[in-house]
């Protein structure tokens, strides 16, 4: 994967941290600017053809003044969530999917920010392992980013897995659609860092998944960490209901147990596409001649247009008889759909989102 940047903009202030030293050492020609203020590097420019692809391209170095760790923000009362805290390191991401929510939800402030101060975030962690009363937490850097895209730049992976190796009650979730792995391989994460792959068919892939590295591609890198001592888990997310799509979803999941031992991997979840209005409104506009965008879809009640109900509930059954029948035995839930779907796919209640988080931190194969 090749992480094409037009600009590296690098606040004064962070000029000395150690982040801004690193990726200037691995810049490699890429044209850098330091300024005192970032805020109008940040801001969509409404002059550009793209102005959200343009933002991606332009990397940010900069402080957070907020804190890092927050609750996922997509839990609410209304979903069989899973319990899982953000810890918000870098905002946007240098890949380009069809169906990113963040399109809409950076549409104002696109700028691709990284922070040079997110050992801050540590001692976030600390207190919060202290007041957590003996639970463990689940904590992901791939909320408003992919974790790794930009690894090979930063190294950041390093400092996180080392501080996470540290702990006994936080566990740490990278979520990628990368193989940028070559830093992991020099830690020891002494189990408690899970890789977690997002997976597509190749169908989705090449039509949706711009500056992603392959399926195979991502397979095979989680066999590398698999072995390097890292537990791993997959979303199938968001499963688009296109002509073939069972055909397809299942012959990558076949793909992925010829590869990983399904009782090695630590949990799946599986979600359908979901988009607000709005968000719906820019990816056909931004992407006008993805298939993959425009099957016919219905107003749910939370607001966001999906698949019918049916469609979903037929696909997510079949995906779970497959995952079930190839001997995965840990946790499988749906990412943002409502307890009543979760009971037509599973036949019974969704757990907790506190008992859900429980289970899949624990330790597999
Ligand atoms: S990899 Fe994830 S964060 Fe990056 S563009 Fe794709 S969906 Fe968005």
């Amino acid at each position: 994967m090749k992480l094409e940047l037009d600009a590296i903009v690098i606040e004064e202030a962070c000029r000395e941290s150690a982040l801004a030293r690193r990726i200037l050492a691995r810049a490699d020609g890429i044209p850098i600017d330091y300024v005192a203020d970032t805020r109008a590097s940040i801001v969509a420019d409404r002059s550009a053809r793209d102005a959200f692809a343009a933002a991606k391209r332009r990397m940010i170095v900069t402080s957070k003044r907020g804190g890092f760790v927050i609750a996922c923000p997509a839990a609410s009362s209304k979903f069989a969530c899973c319990g899982y805290l953000v810890m918000n390191l870098a905002s946007n991401c240098p890949m380009d999917c069809s169906y990113c929510f963040l399109q809409e939800y950076l549409a104002d402030n696109p700028g691709f920010r990284i922070y040079a101060n997110y050992a801050d975030a540590f001692d976030e962690l600390e207190r919060l392992s202290r007041t957590a009363g003996g639970r463990s937490l689940r904590i992901g850097t791939g909320e408003l980013t992919d974790s790794l895209a930009f690894d090979r730049l930063t190294s950041v992976s390093v400092d996180l897995v080392e501080f996470f190796a540290r702990q006994s009650s936080l566990v740490l979730e990278l979520k990628t659609k990368t193989d940028e792995i070559e830093n992991l391989m020099r830690v020891d994460p002494r189990g408690q860092t899970l890789v977690s792959w997002t997976l597509s068919p190749d169908a989705v892939f090449r039509s949706s998944e711009r500056g992603t590295a392959s399926p195979a591609l991502r397979i095979a890198a989680a066999r590398r960490v698999l072995d390097a001592g890292y537990r791993v888990a997959f979303h199938l997310d968001p499963i688009i209901a296109y002509p073939g799509a069972q055909t397809d979803y299942t012959a990558l999941l076949e793909a992925l147990f010829d590869t990983i031992a399904p009782e090695r991997i630590s949990f799946m979840s599986l979600g359908g596409l979901r988009m607000t209005p709005a968000l719906r409104r820019i990816v056909r506009s931004r992407f006008p001649n993805d298939p993959m965008m425009v099957g016919e879809d219905v107003l749910s009640p939370d607001g966001r247009f999906r698949a019918f109900a049916p469609l979903r509930v037929g696909l997510y059954r079949a995906l779970h008889d497959r995952i079930r029948r190839a001997g995965v035995v840990s946790p499988l839930y749906l990412c943002m759909e409502p307890p009543s779907v979760h009971e037509r796919v599973f036949g019974t209640r969704p757990a907790s989102p506190g008992a859900l988080g429980e289970c899949l931190v624990q330790e597999r194969g």
